[in-house]
């Protein structure tokens, strides 16, 4: 593993990490320096994390629901007992359960309100007392183009992925003072297991709409994750980062 010096030492904990952004993130992260700390419900966040360790990196797999109040304290508490500190924290895990509002189910209501957007209170919750000791913080929460222009069949995604927004920006009010930054990275389409599903219409038209006439990889969002949590945006904060091609432009 190559390895850089953007993100020497620092402490990272990416939720969703085995997967699709998460893990292209997560992987930058740890070749520039990082500590990571993948936390995912996915059992692959094993191996993935057994491949950085072989590599030089170092990585460690925590097993959890980032929508569950106790299992995020208790991966704050591991991290924070394995490293001592916590320097930047990825709020990445994210689901659809989609539908048009007359079918949608309650529970598929509230679990994507849960997972998308209680998981952003929980877990920045959890780490903004170790990283106010610290004067210092970077939180980078993964919110949606849905969640700017809206979308038919995703209102319960679109309602999640907005909070994200309203949370960023007073959030980065609330601890600006400490120097912790919070801002969003609002991905368009982006190729991973999250769009495989989506009918190969709906991608064409995406395609066509896109001023860049393509849909996204998953560097291209972690492009825009690292830029947010390295030294070169230490004065930004409680910003919405689009990363959509030209898709929606506010
Ligand atoms: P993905 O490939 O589906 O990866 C998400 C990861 O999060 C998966 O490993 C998933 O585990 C995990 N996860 C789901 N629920 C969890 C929970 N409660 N606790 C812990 N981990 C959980 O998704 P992605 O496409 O990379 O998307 C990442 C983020 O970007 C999401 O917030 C998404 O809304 C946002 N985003 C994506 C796109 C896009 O086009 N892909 C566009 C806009 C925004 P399982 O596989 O076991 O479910």
């Amino acid at each position: 593993m190559t390895t850089t010096n953007r993100f020497q030492d620092k402490v990272v904990i990416v939720t969703g990490g085995a997967n699709g952004i998460g893990q292209a993130t997560m992987l930058g992260f740890a070749q520039e320096g990082a500590r990571v700390v993948i936390v995912d419900l996915a059992d692959r966040g094993e191996a993935v994390a057994g491949q950085i360790n072989k590599d030089g990196g170092n990585a460690l797999f925590i097993k959890a629901d980032v929508s569950n109040a106790d299992q995020v304290q208790s991966l704050v508490n591991t991290t924070l007992d394995k490293y001592g500190q916590i320097d930047i924290l990825i709020n990445n895990a994210g689901i659809t359960r989609d539908n048009l509002i007359m079918k949608m189910k309650e529970d598929d209501w509230n679990l994507v309100l849960r997972v998308n957007l209680s998981s952003v209170y929980q877990c920045s919750r959890a780490v903004v007392r170790p990283m106010m000791k610290k004067r210092y913080g970077r939180i980078i929460n993964l919110t949606s183009v849905v969640g700017l222009a809206g979308q038919s069949g995703q209102t319960n995604y679109a309602a999640s992925k907005a909070g994200i927004i309203g949370f960023t920006k007073s959030l980065a009010k609330e601890v600006g003072s400490r120097n912790i930054t919070v801002n969003a990275v609002a991905p368009g389409f982006i190729k991973t297991q999250l769009t495989d599903v989506l009918p190969a219409e709906m991608v064409q038209t995406t395609v066509q709409n896109t001023p860049l006439g393509r849909l996204g990889e998953v560097e291209d969002v972690a492009k825009a994750i690292w830029f947010l949590a390295s030294d070169d945006a230490a004065f930004i904060t409680g910003q919405v980062l689009t990363v959509d091609g030209g898709l929606v432009m506010q």
